[in-house]
């Protein structure tokens, strides 16, 4: 009998627990599937997260030693974090696109924009900040009363325990200087970045710096150490083989807990949470959808002939679901490599290099949605963001999604930078919160999707694509391959 595609199995286990989850919390046990099934969820996470750290230091080392020369890895690394750039940018004038036109921010009744701009205003007060719009309700008598009682109501209400933290966390790294970013990739220590997933960018820096003097070392010395790195990979990429023989009821486990959290016992109240911000859900997703399914097929087809459109999409399919179920690029950094390599046919030496450091620092579909949600926000509360400040949230959702770590709500967190930059309220983050968890299951699609894509044309343009239709090319999770 033929065996079910990958991905297939995934999506029906994805099915199963939404089903599921509706189900629990019908007949109330939302608290089971929370205490008793999504700890699964997360096994499975933790499985992925603890591959994906070893496997980018390795790859990448044995990436950058296999390509052999620092002439052509420098070209490399700069038509790598060039082209990156440039999908970046992309996704970022798309999302303002889209959100400029829409206008999701505008749909809401003008009393309820009125309230908003008038605490607004208080917290702009209290930060010093100068209103440059011209408007001023606090200064309009016929708002005093008002904007009384808004100001009692917003010393508490956005401090919502479930963003304080963030805040804070963000807070921290602000209070330092402007090559902080640059300071941070540097590790003083190397096993305290091994130790922390969040320091992914320092594991890139060092598997560089090593498998660029393996290079300068004599070749008698290098050749055993090149050997164990790629012994090691192998282990690791047979690790995932085996953890994706689960992958299905893992992904059951995820999606019923991550609804079931949602939805508590009243699943009413999720239909509520988007009812509320639809249309700004609808704005992210219309932009995210975009990317997948035309801007990439058509940078594709600019680029890499060989690639057909179902044939991208056939190769990319697990990598996808699992992004779409995990949240995290990290988590399917495993996979994607896999697809890349054997159903899309790119020589692992380009892939062990691109796509680790596209993982980290490429993030489309997170840049995207900060540029959205920050106009989204500022359009709630009758806020006009000048073309100048435009700019300013294309350059900073630039560098917050480099410096988004690639694991769940990582997004929203730096959202706090982008939201600060053009002076506008970071704890607004509480106000997207609640439909955050699922926007950002289709943004990390994306974000997947655009690293493979990039990866693609890197390997075409050093003529290291081997593409081949295969006839059920997601099956490579083989444990006998
Ligand atoms: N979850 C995303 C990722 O891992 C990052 C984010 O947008 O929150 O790619």
């Amino acid at each position: 009998m033929k065996k079910l595609a990958l991905h297939w199995k995934i999506i029906i286990g994805m099915v199963l627990g939404i089903i599921w989850a509706l189900l629990s919390s019908t007949m109330g046990w939302s608290s089971f599937t929370i205490n008793w099934i999504d700890p699964f969820g997360t096994i499975f996470i933790n499985l992925l997260k603890l591959i994906a750290v070893p496997l980018v230091l390795f790859s990448i080392i044995s990436g950058v030693a296999n390509i052999g020369d620092p002439n052509s890895l420098g070209r490399m690394g700069g038509k790598t974090l060039g082209i990156y750039l440039i999908t970046t940018i992309m996704a970022i004038s798309l999302g303002l696109l889209l959100v400029n036109t829409i206008k999701p921010g505008e749909l809401i009744d003008d009393q309820s924009r009125i309230d908003n701009r008038i605490s607004y205003e208080i917290w702009a007060d209290s930060q010093g900040y100068e209103l440059k719009d011209g408007i001023n309700y606090l200064k309009d008598p016929e708002y005093f009363e008002r904007a009384q009682e808004i100001s009692e109501l917003t010393k508490s209400e956005l401090q919502e325990a479930a963003v304080a933290d963030k805040l804070e966390t963000v807070q921290k790294r602000k209070e330092s200087t402007p090559l902080q970013p640059l300071i941070d990739i540097v590790p003083s220590n190397f096993f305290y970045s091994l130790s922390n997933n969040g320091l992914m960018l320092q594991i890139i820096f060092f598997a560089v710096f090593f498998g660029v003097c393996l290079l300068f070392i004599p070749l008698d010395k290098a050749k055993p150490v090149l050997n164990l790195v790629d012994g090691i990979n192998e282990v690791f990429l047979k690790m995932v083989d085996i953890v994706m023989q689960a992958a299905p009821f893992f992904v059951f486990a995820l999606l019923a807990g991550v609804v079931s959290k949602m939805a508590g016992d009243d699943i009413g109240k999720v239909i509520e949470i988007f009812k509320g911000l639809s249309w700004y859900s609808l704005t992210v997703l219309a932009g995210l959808l975009l990317m997948i399914f035309v801007v990439y097929p058509i940078i594709l087809k600019a680029f890499v002939k060989k690639i057909p459109y179902s044939g991208f999409f056939k190769a990319m399919s697990p990598a996808q679901t699992l992004a779409f179920s995990t949240s995290s690029s990290a988590a399917t950094l495993p996979v994607t490599m896999e697809c890349v390599e054997q159903n899309l046919g790119v020589n692992k030496k380009i892939s062990s290099f691109v796509l680790p450091i596209g993982a980290t620092v490429n993030m489309d579909g997170t840049s995207l949605y900060q540029a959205v949600a920050v106009i989204f926000l500022a359009q709630m509360h009758m806020i006009d963001l000048t073309v100048a400040q435009q700019v300013t949230v294309v350059l900073t959702a630039t560098l917050a999604s480099i410096g988004s770590a690639a694991v769940p709500s990582a997004g929203l967190v730096m959202l706090i930078i982008v939201l600060d930059s053009v002076g506008l309220n970071p704890a607004w983050i509480a106000i997207i919160f609640p439909v955050d968890r699922i926007l950002d299951m289709f943004r990390t699609v994306v974000n997947v999707t655009g690293d493979a894509t990039v990866c693609s044309i890197i390997a075409d343009g050093e003529d290291m694509l081997d593409y081949r239709e295969h006839d059920n090319p997601t099956q490579t999770f083989d444990l006998d391959s």
